[in-house]
């Protein structure tokens, strides 16, 4: 069930929640917010009563991935309910340590379709780059918890120079999607000097930035960040937000600073049990993008990670948030639903099924109140008719 209080569809701020008053004016500090992240049990225990799963699941993520919570995203987690979908997001859980048997390290195969380390080339046009294994916090259902955070069984060694140079060799990328970790967690300099290095690769038309930075820790889409971002169009960046409560007032105005500098955005959610498995969250959530200027873009079905089954859902339900989306609200924020094919097999989109019959003649549709409609395919037109069209046009000579 969903309380009220889990449905946030207002924009509010929550500084400085478990911080005292006198933290206020280092809040802004991206810096600050990073140096204050909570990485411990103690930390945890300092601030909130955790259940004996949770206890047992921050004592096993140290050899797994890694935990820490920014400050600005640890005041969304509401202290008294073991069910937030914050804590849920972030806090390890005990079932974090068992492997169902049909998960995997690497679910999305992206070791196997890697030329260069730190390149993933899975589709003909466009390369994934992962250029750090840091976030500002840690997802706990991650797809790249093998790599990302440093503490579990792989180590990310991205090949700079070997990426540029496969970049500059393979003429058919046209897009290049800088991913990690998080990129914008390196400085200005860097990601300008990686920016204009990838912008001197004629045959790149595109660049797209994924990050979650803006949600994490918006103190860091600064005015300069954006300053910078900007020489470097077209650049879109790929958000990733599940639930309407990670969008507060500094959420939003982050998002609208990219806006502003010309940056369309889209947002990524990964469908997770207890956290946004509901059509009305879900609803509230894209509502909410929309007014960050923020177009919903991908619902990803959970990846088979180790570790994630008491975050996923099953496949009808993520169909049937679908299909309470489409028809009943705008357009613009209905997300593509899609599962990355287990194994290597890219995205897959799963869409409600709404062509009920069709054969030579006809396509059987329903609408979203399920109605039915046939749409004909076009009638040939006979010899009879184009001769009497003949005799009509040259009587009119
Ligand atoms: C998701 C992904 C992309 C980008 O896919 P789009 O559908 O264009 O957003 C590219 N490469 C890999 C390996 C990916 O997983
Ligand atoms: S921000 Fe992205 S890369 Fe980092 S832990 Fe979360 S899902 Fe993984």
């Amino acid at each position: 069930m969903t309380s009220s209080s889990d449905l946030e569809t207002t924009f509010r701020s929550h500084t400085p929640g478990y911080w005292p008053d006198s933290v206020m004016e280092k809040w802004d500090d991206h810096k600050w917010q990073l140096r204050n992240r909570i990485d411990s049990l103690a930390d945890l225990e300092a601030h909130i009563n955790l259940s004996d799963e949770e206890r047992a699941g921050v004592l096993l993520a140290g050899t797994k991935l890694a935990m820490a919570i920014t400050p600005h995203f640890f005041n969304l987690i509401d202290k008294d309910d073991p069910n937030c979908p914050i804590r849920r997001q972030v806090i390890p859980r005990i079932e974090e340590g068992w492997t169902a048997p049909e998960e995997l390290s690497d679910p999305c195969g992206e070791d196997t379709h890697m030329p260069v380390p730190g390149l993933v080339h899975r589709y003909p046009d466009r390369v994934l780059f992962l250029v750090t294994d840091r976030c500002a916090s840690y997802c706990r259902y991650c797809t790249r918890s093998r790599v990302v955070s440093g503490v579990g069984e792989q180590q990310l060694e991205t090949q700079w120079e070997m990426a540029f140079k496969y970049l500059e060799e393979h003429t058919e990328v046209r897009d290049v999607l800088l991913s990690g970790g998080d990129p914008l967690l390196f400085s200005d300099a860097k990601l300008d000097k990686i920016l204009t290095r990838l912008r001197t690769i004629p045959h790149i038309q595109f660049i797209r930035i994924g990050s979650r930075i803006p949600i994490f820790l918006p103190q860091r889409i600064t005015p300069e960040l954006c300053t910078m971002l900007k020489k470097h169009h077209p650049l879109f960046i790929s958000i990733h937000t599940n639930h309407p409560k990670e969008l507060t007032t500094e959420v939003r105005d982050g998002l609208v600073r990219l806006a502003e500098a010309g940056i369309p955005l889209g947002n990524q959610s990964v469908l997770l049990r207890g956290v946004n498995d509901t059509p009305e969250i879900q609803k509230a959530l894209v509502h909410k993008l929309l007014m960050c200027r923020v177009r919903p873009y991908y619902l990803y079905q959970c990846d088979l990670i180790t570790g994630s089954s008491h975050l996923r859902t099953s496949v009808s339900e993520g169909v049937n948030i679908i299909e309470n989306l489409r028809g009943h609200t705008t357009g613009y924020a209905i997300p593509q639903y899609v599962i990355d094919g287990p194994g290597g097999g890219g995205k897959i989109p799963v869409n409600p099924n709404y062509v009920v019959d069709s054969d030579q003649s006809k396509v059987t549709l329903r609408n979203y109140e399920g109605e039915i409609f046939d749409y004909p395919n076009p009638s040939p037109i006979s010899e009879k008719d184009l001769q009497a069209l003949q005799e009509k046009a040259m009587c009119g000579q």
